[in-house]
């Protein structure tokens, strides 16, 4: 091995070994409060104290030094849309309304490659200027849309969860497919696209409300083909929502139930809010070991109810969590700024999100969510190197309250309610600096 292709950062590392909620604060995370972490071909070869590293560092390896920032791994979001970066800011109403005014007017335009390639390359800008390097995604209905992502995240090496929405009902014709060609279609990029480089496929039917029953089956047939591919779909977002799922499968005990009915409960399924379920769709989630991704600017934004953690956490029947942007619901890219609004969320409720909470679901507990922990979310040893350097003073609002401010926890508390994308100094994929905000 030659220096050319190994790299060293240098600041504050911290990474989280185990859930703080489970594990206890203080054996859930390693932190050196000057660290250095080495890359060589583009995976993490050493991760410790600078003392211990620095002498056995090969001569002329490039040292990129952080002094004062946090080092993480990269950050991750469980639940994005890439066509809704101008759906973003729509002003004045529920889901139901918002998705027929804004967003599937904006779909519409992906069936176009050259489109989708553009806004492609400005998502995936977008995420990496937020420190996000991973992130489970939703495209349109068109392949095209998927192809496009994809090429542009193949390019930048990026490792991305996506999929083609599947859609056969209640929305405008030009965005729905059938539940034979939804289950073709899917099949087709799966196979083309899941485990080349650093791409997966996530089966993507969008939610009850927008696929007949017979197209939830075709999508639980192919995750039983697959079972190795993450599902991804919204549950219990709205009110009105449910209610329509309800007229829509008379037949189901529950909205969970429609999608347990067709085999797409299953720890590698992500399912969007999870606002307002019954006992026994938590019992179910939690059987399965599902996944319910919490969206706080999401629900805030399109006011959809507030996340209940504690309850989904009960011991008797915990539901597995992940933290989401769900842009273009979502308010913003920012997962330091979606962890400061459910921090909010929870709050409104009497309940709170501990920092070390929140980074551990912002990294490790995001990577386990999407069956990921072996390649990202952590710095272990072999690992790929996606990382993100923060900067706690990185607005004089920030500096000037890190003047108070000296121990680890309480640094993580101000990054999460004062930070966003400017608190991000630099983005690594792979070893690579991607993106550097000087
Ligand atoms: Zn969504």
């Amino acid at each position: 091995m030659t220096a050319a292709n190994t790299r060293a950062l240098r600041g504050r590392l911290l990474e989280f070994l185990d859930d703080p909620a489970e594990a206890g604060a203080a054996s859930s995370y390693r932190y050196h409060a000057d660290g250095m972490l080495v890359i060589e071909d583009g995976r993490i070869t050493r991760a410790g104290a600078v003392a211990d590293l620095l002498a056995e560092l090969l001569p002329g390896t490039p040292v990129d030094h952080y002094p004062d920032c946090l080092i993480l791994p990269g950050l991750i979001d469980t639940h994005i849309h890439y066509p809704q970066t101008r759906v973003i800011a729509s002003y004045g109403a529920q889901l139901l309304e918002w998705l027929h005014k804004y967003t599937f007017v904006e779909e519409q335009k992906f069936g176009d490659p050259a489109h989708a390639a553009a806004i492609a390359r400005f998502f995936l800008d977008e995420l990496l200027r937020h420190g996000t390097t991973t992130a489970a995604v939703y495209c349109t209905v068109h392949p095209a849309s998927v192809e496009a992502f994809f090429a542009e995240s193949e390019r930048r090496k990026t490792r991305m969860v996506a999929g083609k929405v599947m859609m056969d009902r209640n929305a405008p014709a030009a965005l729905t497919d059938t539940a034979e060609r939804g289950y073709a279609e899917s099949k087709a990029l799966l196979q083309a696209w899941h485990g080349r480089g650093r791409q997966l496929y996530a089966i993507s039917p969008r939610f009850a409300v927008t696929s007949s029953e017979a197209q939830l089956e075709a999508a639980g047939a192919l995750l039983r083909e697959h079972p190795d591919v993450c599902l991804q779909t919204h549950l219990a977002e709205n009110h009105e929502e449910i209610a329509t799922v309800r007229k829509l499968f008379p037949h189901a005990k529950s909205y969970t139930d429609v999608y347990d009915r067709c085999g797409l409960l299953g720890p590698r399924s992500i399912f969007g809010h999870c606002l307002h379920l019954a006992d026994d769709e938590l019992q179910r989630l939690s059987e399965t070991r599902s996944v319910a991704a919490f969206c706080p600017t999401s629900n805030l934004f399109i006011g959809s109810g507030l996340f209940d953690r504690a309850r989904l956490r009960d011991p008797a029947r915990p539901v597995r969590i992940s933290l989401a942007t769900d842009v273009g619901g979502g308010t913003s890219y920012s997962m330091l700024r979606t962890a400061g609004e459910a921090y909010k969320v929870l709050q409104l409720q009497g309940q709170n999100l501990p920092p070390l909470d929140a980074f551990y679901l912002m990294t490790l507990g995001n990577a386990r969510a999407l069956g990921l922990e072996a390649e990202i979310g952590s710095f272990r040893i072999g690992g790929e190197a996606d990382i993100v350097v923060l900067d706690p003073c990185a607005t004089p609002a920030m500096a000037h309250r890190m003047a108070t401010v000296d121990e680890l926890e309480a640094t993580l508390f101000v990054l999460m309610t004062l930070g966003d994308e400017r608190a991000v100094r630099a983005t690594y994929v792979l070893g690579e600096l991607a993106y550097s905000a000087s």
